[in-house]
């Protein structure tokens, strides 16, 4: 499959990299995200309708992720690894919000929807760290109001963060991987066709074909687990 040696791999990931760490991905076959539609808990349109409700939803996300049975799995470590040991450059952009990545050892990780371990204040557009529970009553700490923080993740109708550099990013890759993302959420679901523009080799991996597998020149299938650690060591061993 890899005939030659990359300088320059980038990476995609998607919620399918994270399901084998006890993570649900985004949509179930009956189009909900842990039981509630995503227009409720990921727009900015169910923030105004009931901020209390999707208070609740990320705090349960963020105690999911902090929980001792939630960590980095093999996919992720091989990631890591391939970060450490290849001697090119290796970029992850993730279109997860959660921190297994960084939990697992990548350095490299662009998240472009945003990260459930941070907070925004609407007033202000700082930034925050945040592990505990937050609602509509919580302070603000930058401008002491309540109801002023809200997740800081990209929702529906939301632009992508970091467009740039990821644009960039693409241009200058010679390997394109894409793992466990269902090819539905855009611009990320286009980022194999500005590869393929360039020529840039391109490979899939997830459980099942998606609706873009025809885009890419290879598509692995099985658990990520089981297949990126497989690939991590093919690449390593060029
Ligand atoms: P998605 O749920 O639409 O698709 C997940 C994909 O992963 C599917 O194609 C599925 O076949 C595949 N998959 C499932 N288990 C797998 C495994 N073990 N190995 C390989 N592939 C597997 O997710 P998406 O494409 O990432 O888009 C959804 C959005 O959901 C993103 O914007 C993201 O921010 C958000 N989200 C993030 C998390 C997280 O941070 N872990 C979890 C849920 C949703």
């Amino acid at each position: 499959m890899l005939n030659f040696k990359p300088k320059n791999i980038v990476i995609l990931t998607g919620a399918g990299i994270s399901a084998e760490s006890g993570i649900s991905t985004f949509r179930d076959k009956n189009g909900l995200w842990e039981n509630h539609d995503v227009m409720d808990v990921a727009s900015p349109s169910g923030f105004d309708r009931n901020p209390e409700l999707v208070h609740k939803f990320y705090n349960q996300r963020r105690n999911q992720l902090n929980s001792e049975n939630v960590i980095p799995n093999a996919a992720h470590k091989a990631l890591a690894k391939l970060e450490e040991e290849f001697e090119g450059e290796v970029t992850i952009i993730t279109q997860n919000v959660d921190n297994l990545h960084e939990r697992a050892g990548s350095n490299n990780v662009i998240h472009m929807h945003g990260e459930l371990m941070k907070m925004r204040c609407v007033e202000s557009g700082k930034i925050l760290l945040w592990k505990s529970d937050l609602s509509v009553d919580t302070k603000c700490p930058c401008c002491f109001k309540k109801g002023n923080l809200r997740p800081h993740i990209v929702w529906f109708g939301e632009f992508p963060l970091f467009m740039d550099k990821i644009e960039k990013k693409l241009n200058d890759c010679d390997l394109f991987i894409s793992i466990g993302t269902s090819g539905q959420v855009y611009p990320a679901a286009m980022f194999v066709n500005m590869v393929k523009a360039n020529n840039q080799l391109a490979i899939e991996a997830n459980i099942e074909e998606t609706n873009i597998s025809e885009s890419f020149d290879f598509h692995l299938t099985g658990k990520a687990s089981e297949v990126i650690t497989k690939l991590v060591s093919d690449i390593l061993a060029l």
